[in-house]
Parts: structure tokens; C-alpha cells; sequence
């Protein structure tokens, strides 16, 4: 990412959701050794973990905080988004009372229709110059659709985005960052759109999101950054006919050599994949068959008869040449990948291999 926007603009990896759920805190670790000085989370739980973890730089909290936890959200350092001009005065009174000023970034609606002040530029500024303890340090608003190439709605949005900027400096307000650019407009070199700081997340993690329409050419290129696996529990013999599962959503047309493994939808595979996902047994690609359960799913091994009770399998990854990813799990259950990545369910235990 670094080198696509090169060194005039500072990347803060969004580490939010328990880093789409591959260790916050170790995530952040690396990223910090790797030079990360800012870090996106959404909330001030998340923000207060990876302070008392050990994580010095910036902390920014994009979405949800209330009221009640201003003065927490301070206290463990974290820099707020706020996204309401009613909000600056409070922070105002607050760093005051704390005589230190209170850093925030403002973020403005430029057509997400989601959180973000949709005040003119006259009012913002106002409110910036009223309240002088609550020090605005960042500009931001969050772009819709940056993967759809076939409509205006991203270049809209970054030119209202320019338009709020410009209006703001003619006033004489500066905020040290603006930034705009998830994934997206990183991975395909849209730098109009990345002001002075980008906030990716799943290319963090390996991934860019699929794009519509006549996409360029897309600058950058990642692996996935986790494995999924799960152990084999019972491997057995079943006649042609026998009922699999659930609802016996399946019944094999000959003798089967199946087996049973250690993951169902609590553990994050999408029921959806019932009768339709698959693994990689010993380098083979072979089909779930049956339902989906609640801890374990059953696959179909009669191409791959050596795998034995307390193998793995692999649910996302590579073995050899084949490979699954989130991408692939989410085209078959009708989702996107960040959905099947942040559904893997704490109780799988993470491995951190370097
Ligand atoms: C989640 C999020 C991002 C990161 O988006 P990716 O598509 O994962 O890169 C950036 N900015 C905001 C405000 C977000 O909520």
C-alpha cells in the first residue's frame, strides 16, 4: 500500500472488528513494527484494547461512541470522529475542563448517506472557529462505491469533498489530514482520492474487493494473510443411498468414504454452503456434502482416501496449487468476502506464524 501512494501519505490500516477478525492486537503489533502510526478502529472498546496492549501510535475511532464515553475515549488517548457539529462544542467544554486540547476529525457526508455532517461549509466552519480547545486535526468522508467504475457516485463524492477542503482553507482551516480512500482506491491508483492519508482494511488482510464496470488496471497485488483449517474428527464408509446430515440433503450415488470435521456455521461457514462449499483435503479439492451443522460439516473423501481422524483440512488457503479463499466462500453463499472474514468465530484458535 505504502509504496502504491508513496511517502507523502500516511496509510491508517483499519483494524476495526478484531482486524476483520484476524487479532487486533497482533495485527497491530506487526503493523506498528512495520511503521504504522495511526490505526482505525470503530469503537472506543477496540481502542482501549490495543492501548493497553502496548500500541503507542494513533488510535482513531471512526464510528460508534455515545455521549457517556468522551471523556474515557480521551483518557486512553484516542482521537474521535465526530460526525455532528453539535458534538464540537461538547468536546470543546470538555478539553477545557482537561486544559488539553482535543483532537478530532470531522467527517462530512458527501453522498455514503451514512454517518458524516451534511452542514454547509459556513456553519462547519463556524463551529471549528468557536471552539478552539476541540482542535480539528483531520478532514474525512468515506466513499460509497469506489469498486463501481461504471457511475459518477465516487468522483461526485471526491469533488464535494475537494469543494468542503477548499472552502475550509479560504477560511484560514487547515486540518493536518484529509482522507477519503478505503481498499479500493488505493488498489487501483485512484489518487485523487486519497487526500493525505488512506484508511485500508481488507487489503490489509490479503483481499481487494471485487469492482464493477471498466475498472484500470489494478496497481496492487496481495495474498490472503490467513489460513483456516480444521481437523478431521471421523472418517467412515457409507452405502450408496445413505442419508448425509440435517434434512439428508444428500445421499451419496455410490459407496462414500466421508468424514466428519471440526467446523459449522458457529465457528463462521455459511450455511449456505451446505451441499455446495468445499476443501482441500491432501492437496485435492473435494465437496461438503449434507448440512452445514452447528460444529461440524461433512465432506465426501472418496477421491482422497488417506486422510485419517486428526488430518487437517484446509477451509481457507492453499495446498500446493489449490486454493480457497474468502473471495471464492463468498461467491457461494451470496456474500462478500469481508462477511465470511469477520464471521470466523473467536473460539478458532489463531496460530500467528511469521
Ligand atoms: C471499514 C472502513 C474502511 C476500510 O475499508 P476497506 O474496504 O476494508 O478497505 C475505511 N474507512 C472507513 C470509514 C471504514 O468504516
Amino acid at each position: 500500500m505504502r509504496q502504491i501512494v508513496g511517502g507523502g501519505v500516511e496509510v491508517a490500516p483499519v483494524v476495526k472488528s478484531d482486524a476483520y477478525r484476524h487479532g487486533a492486537v497482533e495485527v497491530s503489533r506487526i503493523l506498528a513494527n512495520e511503521g504504522a502510526r495511526w490505526f482505525c478502529v470503530s469503537n472506543p472498546e477496540e481502542g482501549i484494547q490495543l492501548r493497553e496492549s502496548g500500541i503507542a501510535g494513533r488510535l482513531l475511532v471512526m464510528a460508534d461512541f455515545l455521549p457517556f464515553e468522551r471523556k474515557t475515549l480521551l483518557e486512553f488517548g484516542l482521537t474521535p470522529v465526530i460526525h455532528t457539529l453539535g458534538e464540537v462544542p461538547e468536546w470543546d467544554r470538555i478539553a477545557r475542563e482537561r486544559e488539553e486540547p482535543a483532537f478530532y476529525h470531522l467527517k462530512v457526508d458527501t453522498g455514503m448517506g451514512r454517518l458524516g455532517t451534511r452542514a454547509a461549509a459556513a456553519e462547519i466552519i463556524d463551529v471549528i472557529q468557536a471552539n478552539r480547545w476541540a482542535r480539528l486535526e483531520g478532514l474525512m468522508t468515506h466513499l460509497a462505491s469506489p469498486g463501481e467504475f461504471s457511475t459518477t457516485q465516487t468522483t461526485d463524492q471526491v469533488r464535494e469533498f475537494q469543494l468542503m477542503r477548499e472552502a475550509l482553507e479560504l477560511s484560514g482551516v487547515r486540518p493536518v489530514y484529509v482522507h477519503l480512500s478505503s481498499t479500493v482506491p488505493v488498489a487501483y491508483r485512484n489518487a485523487a482520492a486519497w487526500g493525505n492519508m488512506v484508511r485500508p482494511g481488507l487489503s490489509i488482510y490479503g483481499y481487494v474487493p471485487a469492482v464493477k464496470g471498466s475498472a484500470p488496471e489494478r496497481a496492487l497485488t496481495v495474498e490472503p494473510a490467513l489460513t483456516w483449517k480444521a481437523a478431521v474428527l471421523s472418517v467412515k464408509e457409507v452405502p450408496a443411498g445413505a442419508p448425509i446430515g440435517y434434512g439428508a440433503l444428500y445421499r451419496p450415488g455410490q459407496p462414500a468414504r466421508i468424514a466428519v470435521i471440526a467446523a459449522g456455521y458457529a465457528d463462521g461457514l455459511p450455511c449456505q454452503l451446505s451441499n455446495r462449499g468445499s476443501v482441500i483435503a491432501n492437496g485435492k479439492i473435494v465437496p461438503m456434502i449434507g448440512a452445514v451443522s452447528m460444529d461440524m460439516t461433512t465432506i465426501d473423501l472418496t477421491t482422497c482416501p488417506d486422510i485419517k481422524p486428526g488430518d487437517a483440512v484446509t477451509l481457507i488457503g492453499a495446498e500446493g496449487d489449490v486454493k480457497i479463499d474468502a473471495q471464492d466462500i463468498a461467491t457461494l453463499a451470496g456474500t462478500i468476502p469481508y462477511s465470511i472474514l469477520c464471521s470466523i468465530h473467536p473460539r478458532v484458535r489463531r496460530v500467528y506464524v511469521s
